[in-house]
């Protein structure tokens, strides 16, 4: 087994592990990044949705893609996998949260987070590229008309998105880091950002973060899964990997310093593992896989019978409506052709029991059945439905632990329970489907939703957070404020599993803002402190630096 030393080893290429990854090259580290999906060229990505090979991701059945649904038994995640992590697949969409966020009572004491975060807000704008959507779609503007019907009209405004908004189709040299960074081609609106940016417009962390870092030399290794990571008696960890295709010899890396940013779906089943190996890191907190939360989303997508009607064209997310200072929805889109979801829809018909809901949908169904099957045979559903996104600071959590079920094959895998079901995340919401029937109403449509939650009651998320959340001790969290895990110095959680409160809004800004802070802490590498040998794990970059 081959073995190379770095100053830091970084697991996954999302957000959290992008930022580190520049940030670190800049202050002199040797750093390697270790991604277990592929590396994309825009021409890689599939041409619609259809196209599972490209686009969905589960090598296991051939798929190499950049999205990934994973069945919970409370949650049905969706997430990115690949070099730029979440990225690849997102909607670009880039908000910042309310106060209520940074004062929960989960973390707000650990930090004045809205004063000190500021700054970082602002440098991860930048950095991403964040600007204001230019183009108002036909989905805009029948949520305007329901903002108007609701007194709320000054509540909405264009999302501000991380898109290179050029001369449509036109290559020009980087316009974003001074002519460091790559060269970009201007957005044609094709609404086609969650299957992959064939264009070349979409900000994904290819083109600015990691892109810098490889400029300035931190390695990436894609293809490449962490298996394991266990304290070295010298100090530092090992970390060991296997290729994610193919049989090739695994691969060990010895690091003075890691940073997990694997995702909370990548993240928690690796912590979950080595808390349980004596060899790994069985000091963690016993918090590891608590208070995961989404952003209690509701996922609608209204379908229209007009053949005239065409929804898909626009970046993802084009505009918010504030519809409460708790609450807010977003017209979303799939570009032309892309209708694979057509395969998981059903009528949207909340309830508690699957008996109510299948006889809320009969129902709604038999009400309007001419309209029901006009819309059910649209010839191109990407066209022809507006996917509508309703989110909520209210908090609902769950825990991630390891376990046997019919999910995970009955091979030991990541399952979820819930302490109290009151207090889990909900797929009903009765704003959120008032909306969507408003909506549908306005389109003369019909508002579906995933078979899942119909038929299951199972709420759907593309923004699973928390699991490693932060605490004063490692009786109340996993991390401290620093993002430093208790008991193992030097071994760091930096991506969405270390949202410690519901940000009630998309979080890869605030992921992001967070990585920005956390790498703020960390000295430069002539001024830190070396590894010590007498200790487990590395010396912490405590002494001088100000926590929170
Ligand atoms: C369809 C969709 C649309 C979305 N739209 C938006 C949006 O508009 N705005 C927004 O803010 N958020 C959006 N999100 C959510 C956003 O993508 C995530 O919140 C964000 O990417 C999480 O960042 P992260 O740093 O936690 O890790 P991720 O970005 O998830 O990256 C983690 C990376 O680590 C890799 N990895 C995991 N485990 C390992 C391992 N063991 N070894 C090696 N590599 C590993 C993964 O392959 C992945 O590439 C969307 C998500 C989806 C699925
Ligand atoms: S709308 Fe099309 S061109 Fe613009 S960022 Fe999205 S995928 Fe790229």
């Amino acid at each position: 087994m081959s073995e190379q030393h770095y100053d830091w080893v970084i697991v996954g290429s999302g957000f959290g592990g992008s930022v580190s990854a520049h940030r670190l090259t800049q202050k002199g580290y040797k750093v390697l990044v270790i991604e277990k999906g592929r590396r994309f060229e825009p021409k890689d990505f599939p041409k619609t949705n259809w196209d599972l090979k490209r686009w969905m991701w589960n090598p296991a059945m051939g798929l190499k893609g950049i999205f990934k649904m994973s069945f919970l038994k409370h949650m049905t995640v969706l997430h990115g996998v690949g070099v730029g992590g979440g990225s690849l697949v997102y909607a670009n969409t880039l908000p910042t949260p309310k106060s209520a966020f940074f004062k929960a009572k989960s973390w707000g004491h650990l930090a004045d987070w809205e004063t000190e975060l500021a700054p970082h807000y602002a440098t991860a704008k930048r950095m991403l590229g964040a600007n204001p959507n230019p183009m108002m779609t036909t989905g805009d503007h029948v949520l305007k008309e329901i903002a108007k019907d609701i007194g709320r009209e000054d509540k909405f405004h264009p999302t501000e998105v991380a898109v290179f908004f050029g001369e449509p189709n036109k290559k020009v040299p980087d316009p974003f880091f001074d002519g460091e960074g790559p060269d970009r081609v201007g957005c044609n609106f094709c609404g086609a950002c969650m299957t992959g940016c064939r264009v070349g417009a979409k900000n994904t962390l290819d083109k600015n973060y990691l892109y810098l870092a490889e400029k300035c030399g931190a390695e990436v290794r894609p293809e490449t899964e962490v298996t394991a990571i266990r304290p070295l008696d010298d100090g530092g960890y090992g970390i060991e990997t296997k290729p994610t295709f193919g049989k090739e010899e695994a691969s060990r890396f010895t690091a003075d310093r890691v940073v997990l940013a694997g995702g909370v779906m990548g993240t928690m089943p690796l912590l979950l593992q080595m808390k349980e190996d004596p060899a790994g890191l069985p000091e963690l907190s016993d918090r590891v896989g608590d208070f995961v939360r989404s952003n209690s989303e509701a996922l609608f997508g209204v379908i229209s019978p007009d053949k005239d009607v065409n929804f898909s064209k626009g970046v993802a997310i084009t505009s918010i409506l504030h519809t409460d200072e708790h609450s807010h929805i977003e017209p979303v889109r799939y570009g032309e052709g892309s209708g694979f979801f057509r395969t998981l829809l059903s009528v949207h018909a909340p309830g508690p029991t699957i008996i109510s809901r299948i006889w809320g949908g009969m129902l709604a169904f038999m009400r309007k059945p001419g309209r029901w099957l006009r819309a059910l045979f649209v010839k191109d559903l990407a066209k022809q439905s507006q996917v509508l996104l309703y989110m909520r600071t209210i908090e609902g959590t769950l825990r991630m632990k390891l376990g046997r079920e019919w999910r995970t094959g009955y091979r030991r895998g990541l399952v979820t329970e819930v302490d109290d079901p009151s207090q889990a995340p909900s797929a009903f919401m009765e704003e959120a489907t008032e909306l969507a029937e408003r909506f549908a109403d306005k389109v003369n449509g019909v508002p579906t939703t995933l078979l899942t939650e119909t038929l299951l009651g199972v709420p759907s998320t593309a923004h699973i957070l928390g699991g490693a959340c932060m605490g004063d001790s490692a009786e109340t969290g996993v991390i401290n404020a620093r993002h430093e895990v208790f008991n193992y110095p030097g071994l760091y959680v930096i991506d969405g599993s270390a949202i410690s409160a519901n940000p009630g809004v998309n979080p890869s800004l605030t992921i992001t803002t967070l990585a920005e802070r956390a790498m703020s802490l960390i000295p430069s590498k002539q001024t830190a402190p070396s590894i010590n040998p007498s200790k487990k794990g590395t010396v912490p970059f405590t002494e001088g630096l100000r926590v929170g």
